[in-house]
Parts: structure tokens; sequence; C-alpha cells
């Protein structure tokens, strides 16, 4: 029940996803906290100069003394952070949690900062700025949980309700420091718990259209007859498949494949059997292919691209070879009783792609070689494959 209310406010996750969403959270905090650390290193460093010029250097008064310490505190700490910014971030993913944790102790200790100088300052005001500025700022900026917010803020103004009477002598000016930070602390609270449940509702948001995206992506590059890669495909991968080739100056292979006589088929056996029979073909096709370096494309109606990047000359040829074997042996149904068979013709290319930075990519070319080299497979009779590769 209390789980259910707690997942419905603040997005419930599985624990895979929680450690991701850290991840996610850590990696942004290590990215920007650099700026916020040496901005507040910046201002500390120019309200001590200011201490230094107004007491002319010689810091002889109490509250002068007073407040270098604290600006010294909050530089020192900074510091720290900014270390431990560089260390953390080479220890990633490891340092997630860790990474969280402490930037939540961090806006701790500032808001803390901030109500001790506030408590402070009322020996002389009842201005209460430092805090109110910093409470506001880490509600915003710090990501905390609610639990971690709600220890952090209230601890807190606990600390102002007690320590601003040490300081403050006035009843009217007290009791309007105290109603002023408890708003303006129950409002900071409410701010980051709004943030922490905002931030986690966006991340899972964001994850559902990333994996809605990604399985679109895989769909609109499959072709729904056959399961194999489409033309979309080709486009979108052949250029990064060229260039890997020609980096790494290994042979790409290129093999236009096309059923022979099959219109007749569909002819004979009707077109839903046609359908039948490129499924047959290509699941028989797919159990020769290594699926990390070597594609199968529909490239149009019966004609397929296969494309591979694992072959050299001499295995490419062996491999077409094979494609036409297996094909020529492979019983097509409908049944065992009553046996179809195929045969395929194969225009085969291959080359080491060379590539100079910026050239135009050239495989548009290596297909219409192939293409060429499956023309003259089926001119000279068919059931073979023809390389057209320049030796
Ligand atoms: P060749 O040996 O010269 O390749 O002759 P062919 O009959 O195989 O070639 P052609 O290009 O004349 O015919 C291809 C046929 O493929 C025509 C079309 O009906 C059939 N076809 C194309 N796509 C599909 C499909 O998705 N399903 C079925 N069943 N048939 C298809
Ligand atoms: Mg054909
Ligand atoms: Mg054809």
């Amino acid at each position: 029940m209390l789980s259910e209310i707690r997942d419905k406010l603040f997005g419930g996750m599985s624990d895979e996803q929680e450690s991701k969403y850290i991840l996610t959270v850590a990696k942004r905090i290590l990215r920007y906290y650099g700026y916020l650390l040496w901005a507040i290193i910046g201002i500390q460093i120019y309200n001590l100069l200011y201490a230094l010029i107004y007491t002319k250097g010689k810091l002889h008064t109490i509250p002068s003394r007073v407040y270098s310490a604290f600006y010294l505190f909050l530089i020192l700490v900074s510091a720290i952070g900014l270390l431990m910014r560089r260390y953390l971030k080479k220890r990633l993913p490891a340092s997630a949690k860790f990474t969280v944790r402490l930037q939540a102790f961090y806006g701790f200790l500032l808001i803390w900062w901030g109500a001790c100088i506030t408590a402070y300052d009322q020996r002389v005001s009842d201005n209460v700025a430092v805090y109110l500025i910093m409470v506001f700022t880490i509600s915003v900026l710090v990501h905390m949980t609610p639990w971690q917010a709600a220890a952090s803020f209230l601890f807190v103004q606990l600390f102002l309700l007690l320590a601003v009477p040490v300081f403050q002598s006035d009843a009217t000016r007290l009791h309007g420091v105290k109603v002023n930070t408890v708003i303006m602390t129950l409002m900071s609270l409410f701010i980051a718990v709004y943030h922490y449940a905002i931030d986690r509702k966006r991340y899972l948001i964001e994850q559902e259209m990333m994996e809605k995206n990604r399985i679109l992506n895989e769909v609109a590059m499959r072709d729904s007859l056959t399961g194999l890669y489409n033309r979309r495909f080709l486009n979108e991968k052949m250029d990064q498949i060229y260039q890997e080739c020609s980096e790494n100056q290994k042979v790409l292979t290129v093999m236009m494949i096309d059923i022979d006589f099959f219109k007749r088929y569909n002819d004979t056996y009707g077109h839903q059997q046609g359908d039948e029979c490129l499924r047959r073909m290509t699941w028989r096709l797919l159990q020769e292919l290594d699926q990390e370096q070597e594609y199968l494309i529909r490239y149009g109606g019966e004609e397929f691209l296969y494309v591979g990047t694992n072959l050299d000359h001499e295995t490419a040829r062996e491999k077409a070879e094979k494609f036409n074997k297996i094909i020529r042996a492979l019983i097509i149904g409908p049944s065992e009783r009553e046996p179809r068979s195929i045969t395929i013709s194969i225009g085969l290319f291959t080359e080491i792609p060379s590539m100079e930075k910026g050239d135009e990519k050239d495989w548009i070319s290596c297909i219409a070689r192939a293409d060429s080299a499956l023309y003259a497979a089926k001119s000279s009779g068919k059931d073979k494959w023809i390389d057209f590769s320049v030796q």
C-alpha cells in the first residue's frame, strides 16, 4: 500500500532501472557541479578579500574573524568537492551511488552554513538573506531523496530556531525571522521533493520513449515477409560498413542473389507458395551467416544482397559456391512427399575499399558490379555464381 503510493508519487523503478537512473544523476552531477563549486569558491574568495580590505588586512574584530572562518570553511569544502569530483568521475559507474549521496551531503552542508551565517547576522540585523538564498538554491540544484531533503531541511530549521535567539534580542525581529525561515524552509522542502518526483518521472518517460524508438527503428529496418533487413538498413548501415573496411583494410564482399525462374514458380504453385519459398530460402541462407559480420538484405522482390566483412577473396568465392549448393539441395514444402526445389544465381564482387578522408562512399558501385555479375550468371545458364572482382 505504502510502496504503491510511493511508486505513484515518485515513479516506481526496478532495481536495474534504479541503478541506471542513479548513474544518470551521478553523471549529471559530475558534469555540472564543477561550475557550481568554482562559483562558490569565487564568491567566498571575494568575501574574504572584502573582509581583509575592510579591516585593512588585520581581521582584528571578532566578527571579521568569524565570517572569514566561515568563508574559508566553504572554500575548503568546495575544494575537496572539486578533488572528489575528479576521483569519482574516473570510477564511474561504481562510484555513482556514492557521488549522489555525497552531493546530497554537500547540499546539507551548504544550507547549514547559510543558517550559521544567518544566526550570526542576528547580532546586528534581522537579515535572513543568506539562509533563504542557500535553502532555495539547494532545493533546486541538489538531488535529494524526500527523506534526505526532509532530514536536512528540518534539521537545519531546528538549528536556526535554537541558534537565532542566542544572537537576536529583539522579540519582534526574532518572531519575524522564525516565521520567514520556517515558511521558506517548508517551501524549499516542497520544491526539493517536487523536483525529485519530476526528475524520476521524466527519466522513466525518456527511457520508455527511447525503447519505443529503438523498436520502431528495428521494425522499420526489417522486411515483414522474411524478417531480413531491408533497403532502409542498407542505406543507414552501409556507409559505416564501407568505412570500417576501408580503415581496417578488410575485404568487403557483396553478392547479389536472385532466384531462378521464380515467376514460373509463382505461376505453377501460387503466390502464397512463392512467399513460403522466399521464407524457406532466406531461413536456410541465414544459417550460413555470422550475424555480427555478415548481413542478408532483401533488396527487391526475390533479389537478395549479401554483405560480408569477414571473408577474403577466395573464401568469398567458396561461400558463393556453397550458397548455390545449399539452395539446390534445399527441399521446399509443401511436404516431404512433394518436394520442390529452386536454384539461385549469384553475382559476386569483392574489394578492399580505399577511402581517403572526405571521399565519396563508393559502396553503390560495388553493388552495381555485383549486379552486373548476376546478369552475366543469368545469361550464361543460371544456377551459378560469377565473380566480377578486379584481381
Ligand atoms: P530469372 O531466372 O531471370 O530471375 O527469372 P524470374 O522469373 O525469377 O525473374 P523475374 O524478375 O521475371 O520475376 C520475379 C518474380 O518474383 C516476379 C514476381 O511475381 C515474384 N515476386 C517478387 N516479389 C515476390 C513476393 O514477395 N512474393 C512472391 N510470391 N513472389 C514475388
Ligand atoms: Mg529471378
Ligand atoms: Mg529478379
